[in-house]
């Protein structure tokens, strides 16, 4: 049912999940039945409002905001937040859809949200966005909570933004409680959370290549991304013993072939905040392909040769040429950090080719499991040590690596991922859903 030629990503998302469950419906037709699937392609709420702010230049500036509760049925909500230009009704409820399935297979009790906000704060100096955050939760607090709604960080929410949002809901309720996660470790933040999605991807590719007899070191990996999924997921090849040589940015690729420089790399985008161009400063040797000069039909990152993908920045970033690319030149295992960050054709490519294929919504799982993690240590009032919560996180990828195994091998396609990580995902939501009744 295409109503809205704005769900363009929100289809996409759909159509991905609907496909494979076909072989689910064959042989336990029951899940066609009590309108599962009517019900799972509809966000129980929808909430979209405005934010205005004003700028340091004393302007009115007004923004959209969304959140979208897509589905309760294993828990509260659970998402992040992104706040990005790009962003539409659309790009929030395909994101919130995939949320459903990730938060099922990470095995822990929360349902699938997500929201944001067309708002960009590329730019804007600490003060705007503090405004914009503290009017974006002027109308957001109503409708989240601990037990209801715990909302996270995404593209262009890190700390900063958490801290904002955070300060806003205590001053406006009074309550010093795990509303969002993500938070700093001073007060209610959890260790290993903001490493997680970036680590969790990177143990993902690991279990991928187990299962097919190799390992990570000595690995040439190509990575896509400077933001925060992209930091550590280069931080934990780095301490495996593989060599990370690619990162990206929304302006240009950077390629190192003896390995990026994670300290300067941290200075440039965690402190500075800026282009990856001033890489080259301290590293001449590395090169630099400005987004001008990408090829037509794809992304530089993914002509680069090595012998592992990790697409870590955007959705739709790797194009059907990409995948061909990427096979062509001998990589054999592609861990999605990003959120469907490949194509449509793209995935077709990968999983014809039968290369290790972790999509997105099992391989960067760690990062929702993580915020779990901090929710527990919220309510019981509690810090586990790193030592602990990366215990948790590797276990955790396992379990979900091995859920999407097993599953595909049931359904008699055993290298397929994407359709063990839906059908495994929709079954745990699925069977909530009917024993809590039609609601
Ligand atoms: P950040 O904002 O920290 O970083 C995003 C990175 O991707 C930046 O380098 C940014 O470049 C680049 N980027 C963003 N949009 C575009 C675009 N349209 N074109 C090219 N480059 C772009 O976000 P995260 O690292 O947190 O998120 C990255 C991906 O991982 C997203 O798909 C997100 O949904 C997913 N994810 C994140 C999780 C988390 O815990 N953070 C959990 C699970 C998934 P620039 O700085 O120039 O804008």
């Amino acid at each position: 049912r295409r109503s809205s030629p704005a769900q363009t990503e929100f289809y996409q998302a759909a159509e991905e999940v609907l496909e494979c469950l076909r072989p689910l419906f064959e042989r336990s037709p029951h899940y066609l039945g009590q309108g599962i699937i009517e019900r799972l392609v509809e966000p129980e709420r929808q909430i979209l409002f405005r934010v205005c702010w004003v700028d340091d230049a004393g302007k009115v500036q007004v923004n959209k905001g969304f959140r979208v509760q897509f589905n309760s049925a294993l828990g509260p909500y659970k998402g992040g937040l992104r706040f990005h230009p790009s962003v539409t009704s659309g790009t929030i409820k395909f994101l919130g859809f995939e949320q459903i399935f990730k938060n099922a297979l990470t095995g822990l009790p929360i349902g699938g949200g997500k929201g944001g906000s067309d708002f960009d704060p590329k730019g804007r100096s600490d003060v705007e966005v503090m405004r914009f955050c503290q009017s974006f939760m002027t109308e957001l607090y109503r409708h989240i909570g601990p037990t209801t709604d715990v909302p996270a960080g995404d593209i262009g929410v890190g700390a900063r933004e958490i801290g904002f949002l955070y300060g806003q809901y205590k001053r406006l309720t009074g309550r010093y409680e795990g509303v969002l996660t993500g938070k700093s470790l001073d007060w209610g933040g959890s260790l290993g959370r903001k490493e997680a999605t970036g680590y969790g991807t990177v143990y993902f590719a690991e279990n991928m290549l187990k299962a097919r007899g190799e390992t990570l070191e000595g690995k040439t990996c190509l990575v896509s991304g400077a933001g925060n999924v992209a930091i550590y997921t280069i931080e934990k090849l780095h301490e495996l013993g593989a060599i990370p040589v690619t990162c990206s940015d929304s302006r240009g690729t950077l390629h190192h072939a003896s390995g990026i420089d994670l300290a300067l790399l941290k200075v440039l985008k965690e402190d500075n905040r800026v282009s990856l161009e001033a890489y080259l400063k301290t590293h001449p040797e590395a090169s630099y392909q400005p987004v001008a000069d990408y090829p037509a039909d794809g992304h530089a990152v993914w002509r680069i040769e090595g012998d592992v993908a990790f697409p870590s920045a955007t959705q739709n970033e790797l194009t059907e040429a990409d995948a061909e690319a990427l096979l062509a030149n001998g990589v054999t295992c592609i861990s999605e950090g990003a959120n469907m960050p490949s194509s449509t054709a793209a995935v077709d490519r990968f999983l014809e080719a039968k290369v290790a294929y972790g999509p997105g919504k099992a391989a960067n799982a760690g990062g929702v499991a993580t915020s779990q993690l901090e929710m527990a240590q919220n309510s019981s009032m509690a810090q586990w040590p790193m030592e602990k919560v990366d215990v948790k996180l590797k276990e955790i990828m396992t379990n979900i690596h091995r859920q999407c195994a097993e599953t595909a091998a049931e359904f008699d396609d055993p290298t397929n991922l994407v359709l063990g990580a839906n059908i495994a995902g929709f079954r745990r939501v699925a069977d909530a859903m009917i024993e809590q009744g039609i609601v």
